[in-house]
């Protein structure tokens, strides 16, 4: 949705309602649990990170600060009076946000390439890049730094791609996959923390190469019809802008064994459903209606073999999810607030504290500290 403050009103409407059906509960209760926004390849060296005791301060964000000499990503008041660093190393204080450290880090862990903890509360070993550019894709938003994964989600993106075109689409535009060594981010998804989630946009790659500007500022293109939080809203996609070439795009995306689920607006459910003619739905159960999610899709693979610690979704719940699921999220129940904000009256702000370095498994630990 377009305003984060209705979002949340909606949001918290949207728990409740399903009283009558436990399959609807289980169902829901599961995409709910995980929401998507609550890297043959290479690992690609980023700048150098060489042995232990090599950290430069231009491998950091600004938001870093140098302790005797270290860069720490620390409030001043957090660091202990007097603090010397004996060697240097990166200290780490589980009670600080996650995402300082994790945002703060600009190249990949160099270990063996691992999936550590779960979607929205973990981090990525031995990450790899997708390259800026291939034949058939364009990743946006380079200052980001957001165009690493597990290498098999980075495989994953290259066959995509290079389908892409068979089924008419020109060629994907990429968005955020996770941070070099994933973890929570400094801003934006929940999600996309071991490198398994990839945003792709619903605009084709144009015939040509953007510049890096343009990476930065062309804008994704909605799909609705029009808001959605508004009583009796057309709650559709926009038959000016959504074609069976979209559609055709997300079938392929998601018959492959590696995806575990793709997210997309309700109304973009509703478009494929309405799309696969042929017997063959089976595709469609990976396909799950969430906020948001109208500028772009969103990749989930299940998590890669060998990846010890990696913690899979459950599968999501059989069927094409086209019926009573569907017709729930393109009611009003989840999008229009039962109690609006009275004329004058500001809306309630809740403030999340953000995740500690504390919550993520331990191993998440190495991952910061291997150079
Ligand atoms: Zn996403």
């Amino acid at each position: 949705m377009r305003n984060p403050a209705a979002r949340k009103t909606a949001s918290r409407n949207w728990k409740h309602p399903f009283a009558g059906s436990a399959g609807l509960i289980a169902a829901l209760v599961t995409v709910a649990a995980m929401a998507p926004d609550a890297g043959a390849v290479t690992p690609v060296p980023a700048a150098k990170p060489a042995s232990r005791g090599d950290i430069v301060i231009e491998e950091f964000a600004p938001s870093v600060q140098l302790v005797a000499g270290i860069p720490v990503p620390v409030k001043k008041r957090d660091v202990p009076e007097g603090y010397v660093a004996s060697k240097p190393e990166l200290v780490l204080y589980s009670q600080l946000p996650a995402k300082d450290y994790f945002g703060a880090a600009n190249g990949p862990a160099p270990l063996k390439s691992r999936s550590i903890g779960s979607y929205a509360k973990g981090c990525l070993a031995g990450g790899a890049a997708l390259p800026k550019d291939g034949p058939t894709w364009q990743v946006m938003r380079l200052s980001r730094n957001r165009n690493w994964g597990h290498p098999e989600l980075i495989d994953y993106l290259e066959d995509l791609a290079k389908d892409a075109p068979k089924v008419g689409w020109n060629g994907l535009l990429v968005g955020d996959l996770a941070q070099p060594r994933g973890g929570p981010m400094t801003s934006g998804h929940a999600s996309h923390q071991i490198g398994l989630d990839a945003d792709i946009w619903l605009t084709q790659m144009p015939g040509r190469r953007l510049s890096g500007q343009e990476r930065e500022e062309v804008s994704a293109i909605s799909m609705l019809i029009g808001p959605l939080d508004v009583k009796n809203a057309d709650r559709r996609v926009d038959p000016r802008k959504w074609t069976d070439t979209h559609a055709r795009l997300i079938r392929r995306a998601a018959s492959d064994k590696r995806v575990a689920r793709i997210f997309v607006n309700p109304t973009i459910k509703k478009a494929l459903c309405d799309f696969e003619k042929s017997r063959d739905r089976a595709w469609l159960a990976k396909i799950r209606p969430w906020w948001g999610h109208h500028y772009h899709f969103h990749v989930r693979l299940s998590c890669p073999a060998g990846s010890v610690g990696c913690k899979n979704q459950n599968p999501p719940p059989p069927g094409d999810g086209c019926g009573a699921n569907l017709t729930y999220w393109l009611s009003d129940e989840p999008w229009v607030p039962k109690n609006p904000p009275k004329p004058g009256e500001k809306p309630k702000v809740v403030k999340k504290r953000p995740m500690a370095l504390a919550a993520l498994p331990r191993d998440c630990r190495s991952v910061l500290t291997a150079n």
